[in-house]
């Protein structure tokens, strides 16, 4: 059962490919596109209407997100503890 929400607001993304690099399981850069990030299709993430990506994960994929999460240089990821409503990053 998902534990973690990851919330990305995908509009204040630079392209930066830092999260694709720390976690290549969960994020991809949108080449064709507009050089953003997303959040993989396979994953069958929430699409907003704000354009924000948000994934429910498990605890054993919370490590190589929160490390995605930490080196965005913008800090466009983030991560909330669903049992505690804790605010991770
Ligand atoms: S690390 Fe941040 S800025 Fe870089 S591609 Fe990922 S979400 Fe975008």
């Amino acid at each position: 059962m998902a534990k973690f929400k990851i919330i990305y607001e995908r509009a204040g993304c630079i392209g930066a490919s830092a999260c694709a690099a720390a976690a290549p399981g969960f994020w991809t850069m949108d080449e064709a596109k507009d050089a953003k990030a997303d959040i993989i299709k396979t994953k069958n993430p929430t699409k907003l209407t704000n354009g924000n990506e948000e994934l429910l994960i498990d605890e054993k994929d919370l490590a190589m997100n929160l490390d995605a999460a930490r080196a965005c240089p913008v800090n466009v990821i983030h991560i909330i503890n669903l049992d505690t409503n804790e605010k991770l990053i």
